[in-house]
């Protein structure tokens, strides 16, 4: 997934964390990918091109589909799954970190708006009708979605307490034999190598981050990040520069931390509300903002 991942698990052998690690592997491969080439995303995506229009998928993808459908529906378009073709259009993953990167042109991206958004699709008994050239992309609940099969299995194996860490999306499981509680840092988002502070959680809990400071290029002084606004096509200028989200699900905690990034302050308070999520805010200006539940938690730097 693009990402370093760590897992600590407490009262068991080591092979079993191994055995996590691959499950989460099989799952970027076989489903999530947009550019692995035989993941079931890369399928759909590809037959959509090629013109297709009703096309089914597994149960798993389609539970994924529905559930980003509703986040879709309650951020009112600002959390999109469906935004693979002005993802692609600015290629951010690929090309942060390059030499020359080049930004869309405004004409390209006016086109990519036509091809985005769950109002172009309709989901309904494992298939996926479209009435437009959509592209799907997973990469704002990869990681999320991760934790929540990771977590059936800690369940299933009856592991006691766990750390699960996926670049910006962590879980918390269970009790730590010494009954402390986990300490989960957030990044200083002006300042990577520092962190603003951190929370202190008992039993699980998934944690998200979406930054601006995550992946970006920067053309003419002017700094392009990789999560976009489907309304504008450009990259989400809503005040703030790192939203954090604790949630009891992995899937709600990435998708609205991404939702709560494009959304700002005010509408990503109402959001997360809805979904009994708890969101942490850095705006651009350096203020922490923070869902009421959090002040107990949040240990400032
Ligand atoms: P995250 O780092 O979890 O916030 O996810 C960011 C990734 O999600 C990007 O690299 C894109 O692949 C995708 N993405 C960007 N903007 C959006 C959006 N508005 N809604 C859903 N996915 C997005
Ligand atoms: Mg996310």
């Amino acid at each position: 997934m693009g990402t370093v991942v760590s897992m600590r698990v407490y009262g068991k052998e080591e092979a079993f964390s191994g055995s996590l690690w691959d499950m989460v592997a099989q799952l970027e491969n076989t489903l999530l990918s947009k550019s692995v080439e035989g993941s079931e995303v890369f399928v759909l995506n590809r037959a959509i091109e090629a013109g297709e229009q009703k096309l089914q998928v597994s149960d798993k993808l389609y539970d994924y589909l529905q559930h980003g459908s509703r986040i879709f529906q309650d951020s009112q378009g600002a959390f999109d799954l469906s935004i693979g073709a002005l993802s692609a259009l600015w290629n951010l993953d690929a090309q942060t970190g390059t030499e020359n990167p080049v930004i869309p042109t405004e004409e390209a991206i006016r086109e990519a708006k036509e091809y985005i958004g769950f109002q172009h699709c309709q989901l309904q008994d494992n298939t996926v009708t479209v009435d437009a050239r959509v592209q799907f992309d997973l990469g704002a609940v990869g990681k999320g979605l991760a934790l929540d099969e990771i977590r059936a299995s800690l369940e299933q194996e009856q592991v006691t307490a766990a750390v699960i860490s996926m670049g910006g999306s962590i879980m918390t499981y269970g009790e730590k034999p010494d009954g402390s509680s986990f300490k989960v840092a957030i990044v200083n988002p002006f300042h990577t190598d520092e962190r603003i502070g951190y929370l202190e959680l008992k039993g699980t809990n998934c944690i998200s981050t979406s930054g601006s400071y995550e992946r970006y290029i920067e053309v003419d002084n002017n700094r392009y990040h990789h999560i976009l606004d489907p309304f504008s096509g450009y990259p989400a200028k809503s005040g703030v520069v790192s939203v954090t989200v604790v949630s009891d699900n992995g899937f709600e905690s990435d998708a609205l931390s991404t939702a709560c990034f494009v959304l700002g302050v005010e509408k990503g308070m109402i959001l997360a509300d809805k979904y009994h999520a708890q969101v942490l805010f850095v705006t651009d200006s350096g203020e922490i903002v923070m869902s009421p539940a959090l002040e107990a938690l949040f240990v400032k730097e």
